[in-house]
This record gives C-alpha cells, sequence and structure tokens, in this order.
C-alpha cells in the first residue's frame, strides 16, 4: 500500500483529536473529487512497518492524546489496500485500547465483499458511498454529499 499524507495530530477528520492516514488508490472517479492526486495506487509513498509502528505510538503518547485513527484516501478499502489496512486496524485494536478508527469509503455498504467486511468488522465507524456534486452539501459534518452515510459500527 501507498499513503499520501500522515497527520500525527489532526482535528477535522473526525471527532476529538485524531491520527489521519490518506493512503492511495482509489477506483471510484467521483466528478468533483477533492483528492484526485491520491487516485492512483502507485502515487503517494510506501506504507511501512516504521509508519505503521509510528501510528501506534503516536495513538499510545499520554502526553497528546488522542481519541484515534481516521483513515481516508483515496480509499483504504481498495482491493489492494485490505491486507495493509487490515493489519493496521488489527494492530490498533490490540495494542491501543480504547482507541476508535474512522474509516472513510467510495464503496456502499451493501457493495461490500467479505475481504472487506473483515475490515469493518474491526472499526468504529464507517463513512460510506461516493461524492456526488449534484448532493454537495457544505453544512453536512465529516462527509461531501447528503448519500454519503455516517454508520456506527461500535
Ligand atoms: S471515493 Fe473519495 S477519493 Fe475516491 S473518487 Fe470519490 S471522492 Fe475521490
Amino acid at each position: 500500500m501507498n499513503y499520501h499524507q500522515y497527520h500525527p495530530i489532526d482535528v477535522v477528520n473526525g471527532p476529538g483529536t485524531r491520527c489521519t492516514l490518506f493512503v492511495s488508490g482509489c477506483v471510484h472517479q467521483c466528478r468533483g473529487c477533492y483528492n484526485q492526486s491520491t487516485w492512483r495506487l502507485d502515487s503517494g509513498l510506501p506504507f511501512t512497518l516504521a509508519l505503521e509502528n509510528q501510528i501506534i505510538a503516536d495513538l499510545q503518547d499520554t502526553a497528546i492524546p488522542r481519541q484515534g485513527l481516521s483513515l481516508s484516501g483515496g480509499d483504504p478499502l481498495h482491493p489492494q489496500n485490505l491486507s495493509a489496512v487490515k493489519r493496521l486496524v488489527q494492530r490498533i485494536n490490540c495494542e491501543c485500547p480504547g482507541k476508535d478508527i474512522w474509516l472513510w469509503t467510495g464503496y456502499c455498504l451493501n457493495e461490500l465483499s467479505l475481504e472487506q467486511w473483515k475490515i469493518v468488522g474491526e472499526i468504529s465507524v464507517l463513512i460510506d458511498g461516493r461524492f456526488i456534486q449534484e448532493l454537495r452539501d457544505p453544512s453536512l459534518i465529516w462527509r461531501g454529499s447528503s448519500n454519503q452515510d455516517i454508520h456506527v459500527l461500535r
């Protein structure tokens, strides 16, 4: 997996103070996409074990408590991102108790494959659906268009 940006302290993408990772790779090609530079899987930088360890350490940092991790992109549920994302979310649930995981995907809940569901089963909140420009609503929190839903999973 590649990624575009990692923010160790973020107060915009989800509730509270968080870590946020923007991964590479998205097949949805939404018109008006805010982040077209992330569409290609080979864009950005390799997501290394060192960065994975850094995310875990940041979530464990008691000097600047984070509520959890936000995963966005790109699409963290792109089929080629699944193994790396799965390992990351499993590590967080194991090594960072009490931290939540929010994930943004262009897939709708009813389109997910079994492998994608295995990740959804590990996270706290899923925001699903493509961005539809005609349904864009700046008053919405944590989503760009009104077709997208916030699913609180646990
Ligand atoms: S799902 Fe998100 S990243 Fe992918 S094309 Fe749509 S708006 Fe852009």
